[in-house]
C-alpha cells in the first residue's frame, strides 16, 4: 500500500522500520476466510443464546425485548423519551403524527451526567435523571400531563415485560452500585415518586438498537435489524417467536437484542485477540466481559491505537523513540482523533496537530505511520461488524426459507456516522461475506429519542387491539 511504499524508498532504516511496523499491525488484519469463520462462531452463539436451557451460559445473550411488531403507520400521540447510555443523557418530547406518518421531535434537552454520578450509587443516578426530567417538563409546561414514556436504556437487560427490565450488568464506563439485578423501571418510578412533583404514564423500556430499528421502521417497513456502532456496539433483529424458546408463544416475531458485544466472553475469540486487546480489557471498568465490543466500539478504539503508538515509540519505530507524558496517559488518544487523522484531504494536517498537542516530536514519516495504525484499527472494527451483521442477515434469510434476502438495517452511533470511511468498509465487507443478502443501510434519525417513542406507541396500539 501507498504509505508502505513511501516508507520503503531510499533509506534502509526506513525500510526496516516499515517491516517492523507491519509486524505489529499484522495481527489486526483479518482475512475474509477468518471473518467467515468468526461469523460461523457467532451463528452458533446466537443459537445457544436463544435456547431455553443454554442461554444461562451463553456469551451472546439474545435478550427478548417484548417488541413484537414494527410500526404499521397507525401509531399516534405525544410521548416522552429518556435516553441513557450513549454520549449524552437526553430527555425529549416527541409527537407521532398519524396523518403525515411522521415522528416530530417537539423539544429536547441534554443533561450532563457527571463522572461521579456515573460511578456513584444507583439512587443518585436515578434522582439525577428524575430531576432532569422535572426541569424539562417544567420548561415545556407539561407537568400536569402524564405522558407515556419510552426509556432508551442502552445496557444489557433481562426484560420480563415491556415495562419490567432487569439490568444484567453495566457497560461503557457506567458502574452505579445497587442497580445490577434490579428492575430499572421500578428504580425510575421510585425516584420520580421521591420527588412527588410530577408523574408519568406507562413506560416502555427500549435498548438503543431497538429504538434505531423502530425509527427506521416507520420510514421503511423492511427495516428489521437495528445496529449501533458508537460508544458501545450491539444489534437487534426480528426473530421468529417459535425460535424464542424463553417466551411463550409460537406465532409471529419478536425483536431480539443480541448483545453481540459479549461475543468472545467465553474465550471463543482468543485467536484474534492481540496483546493490546488484552491490555485494554484489563484496564477497563469491566475486565473479562464485552470482548467483541472492546475490539470495535468508540470507547476503546482510541486506546488500542494509543497502546500501539506507545509500544512502537518504545521500540524506536516512532517519534525518535521519545514518548510524551500525554501519550503515556490512559485515554489521551481519543477515538475521534482516528476519524480526524484518516480524513482524506486534511488527515495528515490533522495528524500533525494532534501529535503536537500530545507533546510529541514527529516527522512526516511518524505522521504517516500513525495514520496507518489508525486505519488498521478502524478497519478491523468495520470488518468485525460486517462479519457479525452477515450472521444476522443470513439467519433472517434462512428463518424465512429464502434464497435471497433483501433487508434494511437501521444504524446509528458516532463511529459509524463520524468516521470518514468506516461505513463504506463495513458495507463493502458485508457484500463480500453475504452474497445471498442485499442489505440496505439507513442511518437512523434519532433512534433513541423518536424510536423509543415509536416503541411506546406500538406497545400502546397492540395493548388497545388486544383489549378490543
Ligand atoms: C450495551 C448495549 C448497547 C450498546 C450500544 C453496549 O455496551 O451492552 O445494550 O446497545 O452498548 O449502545
Ligand atoms: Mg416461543
Amino acid at each position: 500500500n501507498n504509505i508502505n511504499l513511501q516508507l520503503c524508498v531510499g533509506d534502509v532504516r526506513l525500510r526496516c522500520v516499515s517491516v517492523q511496523v507491519q509486524a505489529y499491525l499484522q495481527p489486526f488484519r483479518l482475512s475474509v476466510e477468518k471473518l467467515q469463520d468468526i461469523s460461523a462462531r457467532l451463528r452458533r452463539d446466537l443459537i445457544r443464546g436463544l435456547g431455553k436451557h443454554s442461554h444461562h451460559r451463553a456469551a451472546v445473550k439474545m435478550l427478548p425485548t417484548f417488541v413484537r411488531a414494527t410500526p404499521d403507520g397507525t401509531e399516534k400521540g405525544d410521548f416522552l423519551a429518556l435516553d441513557l447510555g450513549g454520549t449524552n443523557f437526553r430527555v425529549l418530547h416527541v409527537r407521532v403524527v398519524e396523518e403525515e406518518q411522521r415522528v416530530l421531535k417537539m423539544d429536547s434537552q441534554i443533561c450532563a451526567i457527571p463522572q461521579d454520578i456515573m460511578v456513584g450509587t444507583g439512587e443518585q443516578l436515578f434522582d439525577h435523571i428524575a430531576a432532569c426530567l422535572s426541569d424539562f417538563l417544567e420548561s415545556q409546561e407539561l407537568k400536569g400531563q402524564t405522558l407515556p414514556l419510552g426509556f432508551t436504556f442502552s445496557f444489557p437487560c433481562e426484560q420480563i415485560e415491556i415495562d419490567k427490565s432487569i439490568l444484567i450488568r453495566w457497560t461503557k464506563g457506567f458502574n452505579c452500585s445497587g442497580v445490577e439485578g434490579r428492575d430499572v423501571v421500578q428504580l425510575l418510578k421510585e425516584a420520580i415518586h421521591r420527588r412527588g412533583d410530577y408523574d408519568i404514564g406507562s413506560v416502555a423500556m427500549v435498548n438503543d438498537t431497538v429504538g434505531t430499528m423502530m425509527s427506521c421502521g416507520y420510514r421503511d417497513q423492511s427495516c428489521e435489524i437495528g445496529m449501533i456502532i458508537g460508544t458501545g456496539t450491539n444489534a437487534c433483529y426480528m426473530e421468529e417467536m417459535k425460535n424464542v424458546k424463553r417466551v411463550e408463544g409460537e406465532d409471529g416475531r419478536m425483536c431480539i437484542n443480541t448483545e453481540w458485544g459479549g461475543f468472545g466472553d467465553d474465550g471463543s475469540l482468543k485467536d484474534i485477540q492481540t496483546e493490546f486487546d488484552l491490555i485494554v480489557d484489563k484496564l477497563s471498568i469491566n475486565p473479562g466481559v464485552h470482548t467483541f465490543e472492546k475490539m470495535i466500539s468508540g470507547m476503546y478504539l482510541g486506546e488500542i491505537v494509543r497502546l500501539l503508538l506507545v509500544r512502537m515509540a518504545e521500540d524506536k519505530l516512532l517519534f525518535g523513540g521519545q514518548l510524551s507524558d500525554a501519550l503515556k496517559t490512559e485515554g489521551s488518544f481519543e477515538t475521534k482523533f482516528i476519524s480526524e487523522i484518516e480524513e482524506g484531504d486534511a488527515g495528515l494536517e490533522n495528524g500533525k496537530n494532534i501529535l503536537t498537542a500530545l507533546g510529541l516530536k514527529w516527522d512526516l514519516n511518524d505522521v504517516r505511520i500513525v495514520r496507518l495504525v489508525c486505519d488498521t484499527i478502524s478497519s478491523r472494527s468495520a470488518r468485525l461488524c460486517a462479519a457479525a451483521l452477515k450472521t444476522i442477515a443470513n439467519r433472517i434469510r434462512i428463518n424465512r426459507g429464502l434464497d435471497h434476502l433483501k433487508t434494511t438495517v437501521g444504524v446509528d452511533g458516532t463511529v459509524y456516522r463520524k468516521h470518514p470511511n468506516f461505513s463504506q468498509e463495513l458495507q463493502d465487507t458485508v457484500r463480500l461475506l453475504a452474497p445471498k443478502c442485499t442489505i440496505n443501510f439507513l442511518v437512523s434519525e434519532d433512534g433513541s429519542g423518536k424510536g423509543a417513542a415509536m416503541v411506546t406507541a406500538v406497545a400502546q396500539r397492540l395493548a388497545l387491539q388486544s383489549r378490543l
